[in-house]
């Protein structure tokens, strides 16, 4: 049986790269997004270029019940062997000014969508002691910047949930890894007055991911932290 990878937020970016690099390895894709044309148009492409299943769900990464559901799709399609919690938002500002509920919505989007759904899907992973759930975290997880704001404090958030997890996975098999990128070239950084070389490419994240995933049972890389050769921005 083909092995499974859920990557939320997959129609762009970072999460887009890993799905094109998991698919040419042989792996059926499940992935989420707000938007069900983008799905669909994935969808086709990918099954089409790596001969591959692509499972598709549109929904709101910030809305719990929306997670679960998801994790219960998941789950009735048999499960994952790798889990990438990748979907976030990046919305700039300053804890003293940043406007009212931003922090609720980036704690939504980036940190507590990825708890449910890892709580949901990796009991599974436990049971067949296998699986490796990717936490897509941020060089903001460790340096906080001026303009971070709550994006900043969700990120660290982010890594610490990645921590403690990897301590209670270590006796089930389950493989835990942070990934932190700096500034990488994606729908993020639109507008941006900057030459594209002076970002990281999103496939050099996805090259990582894969790396750590491609190793022996007996090895787990716990964080990866990756900035643009120019250093950050
Ligand atoms: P991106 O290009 O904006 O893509 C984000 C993906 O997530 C899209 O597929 C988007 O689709 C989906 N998404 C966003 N909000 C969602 C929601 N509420 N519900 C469901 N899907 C949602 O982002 P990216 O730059 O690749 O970033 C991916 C991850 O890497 C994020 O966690 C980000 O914080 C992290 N990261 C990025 C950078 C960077 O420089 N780019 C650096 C460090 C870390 P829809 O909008 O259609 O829903």
């Amino acid at each position: 049986m083909n092995k499974r990878i859920v990557v939320t937020g997959g129609t762009k970016g970072i999460g887009r790269a890993i799905i094109e690099k998991f698919a040419a390895n042989g792996f059926e894709i499940i992935t989420c997004s707000r938007n069900n044309d983008d799905l669909e148009i994935l969808k086709n492409k990918i099954e089409k270029r790596y001969n591959t299943k692509v499972y598709t769900k549109m929904l709101d990464i910030s809305n719990n019940k929306e997670v679960n559901d998801f994790g219960a799709y998941v789950l009735s399609l048999g499960g994952a062997d790798v889990l990438v919690n990748n979907a976030g938002v990046f919305i700039p500002g300053q804890v003293h000014e940043e406007e009212e509920g931003v922090l609720e919505n980036m704690m939504n989007t980036n940190l507590y969508s990825a708890y449910h759904l890892t709580r949901k899907i990796i009991p599974e992973m436990m049971k067949r002691k296998n699986g490796h759930v990717f936490n897509i975290c941020s060089t903001a997880s460790i340096m906080p910047y001026v303009n971070g704001g709550s994006y900043c404090i969700s990120k660290y958030a982010l890594l610490g949930m990645t921590k403690v997890l990897r301590e209670e996975m270590k006796i089930h098999d389950v493989k835990v890894t942070a990934i932190m990128p700096g500034a990488t070239f994606t729908s993020s950084w639109e507008g941006a007055d900057l030459p594209e070389d002076r970002f990281m490419k999103a496939e050099d994240v996805a090259e990582s991911v894969y790396g750590a995933y491609h190793l022996s049972k007996s090895a787990v890389i716990e964080e990866i932290i990756m900035r643009p050769q120019l250093g950050d921005i």
